[in-house]
């Protein structure tokens, strides 16, 4: 995307923001059936783009499922965030939709979040809430586990408080419905969306393969990861130590993008997160694998624009959905 539309983009949610301001309208009041239909940052027609919802799933045949939490582009109306537009869009996964938009064809199931990923994070629990950003206490659950708190303390929680680069993303505390809001509304529907697909899949097959898709930067953020400044290989294969999926089935897809000539890491410096553990039971033979792609491969990290080379990555791609389609994890 061009810098003068990324521009024009923010201006039109900081007039938004200053309108609703000027007449006294609570955020809450946005919060609408229409609150995701704006336009596309990229510029494409809200429609194509959101339907009005915020989590698109299209069922498949097949024990193959892909997921994408982190590419959706659609900025609501209540967000009314402080920071640079552009600094916060680099939260996103951009395009890893796009990847893998072959793959429903194919007969896998997807499932897509259409909200961003600094709105709410779907690939964290409900309990990483960051008690810091709000204006009241928190009702509910809050998580103590240390290594979900390490993340909360990065700015990285449910709601983040931060971008990557360690900018804070509001000027102001949130209230707890708003925060209750976003979960109702982006949280609840896409875990739901995710485990109906994984149990058809597994119900019609006898066995799944859930494939978590999403991207990395090409070196890791100060504020992203445990391990900043660390340059990523072309992929990060993860599941949480083998406890999320075979150990056999992750080496056969780490052997699988290393015979295309990529670099591929194992649990580091990602190993999965909610998504992979929530809905995973390898002795059940439902197995969730996270897949973090360098996007050095194929998008241009300042402009956020796709690069030519994309297409030889999504043909890897296409290779590795049609190993894991022709791979019975109960043979394995
Ligand atoms: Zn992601």
């Amino acid at each position: 995307m061009h810098p003068a539309d990324l521009l024009k983009i923010r201006n039109l949610h900081r007039a938004g923001a200053q309108q609703r301001a000027a007449t006294g309208a609570p955020p809450l009041k946005t919060m609408t059936a229409t609150a995701f239909s704006h336009p596309r940052p990229d510029g494409g027609p809200a429609s194509a783009q959101t339907n009005g919802s915020p989590v698109h799933p299209a069922p498949g045949t097949s024990h193959l499922v892909l997921d994408s939490p982190h590419s959706g582009t659609a900025y609501p109306d209540d967000f009314l965030f402080a920071c640079d537009f552009a600094a916060l869009r680099t939260a996103e996964d951009t395009h890893v939709d796009k990847l893998y938009d072959f793959a429903p064809a194919l007969g896998a199931h997807w499932v897509e979040a259409r909200f961003p990923r600094s709105y709410l994070d779907a690939n964290r629990s409900i309990s990483e809430i960051d008690v810091t950003l709000l204006d009241s206490a928190w009702p509910d659950e809050v998580a103590k586990d240390p290594a979900l708190l390490s993340k909360v303390r990065l700015g990285k929680g449910l709601i983040w408080r931060t971008t990557d680069e360690g900018l804070p993303i509001y000027d102001r505390q949130l209230t707890v419905e708003e925060v209750q809001a976003r979960i109702s509304r982006c949280w609840v529907p896409y875990h739901a969306a995710v485990r109906e697909a994984i149990d058809a899949a597994h119900r019609r097959n006898g066995y799944s393969i859930h494939l978590n898709c999403h991207s990395m930067p090409a070196v890791a953020s100060a504020s992203a990861t445990d391990f900043p400044g660390e340059a990523h290989a072309d992929f990060v294969v993860g599941d949480r130590d083998a406890t999320t999926a075979s150990a056999a089935l992750s080496q056969r897809v780490c052997q699988h993008l290393t015979g295309l000539g990529y670099s591929v890491a194992y649990n580091h410096p990602y190993k999965g997160v909610e998504l992979v553990r929530r809905y995973s039971s390898p002795g059940q033979h439902r197995h969730s694998i996270q897949l973090e792609i360098n996007r050095k491969l194929y998008m241009d990290e300042k402009t956020l624009e796709l690069k030519d080379s994309h297409l030889a990555l999504k043909a890897s791609l296409q290779s590795l959905v049609e190993k894991l389609l022709g791979t019975d994890t109960r043979t394995l």
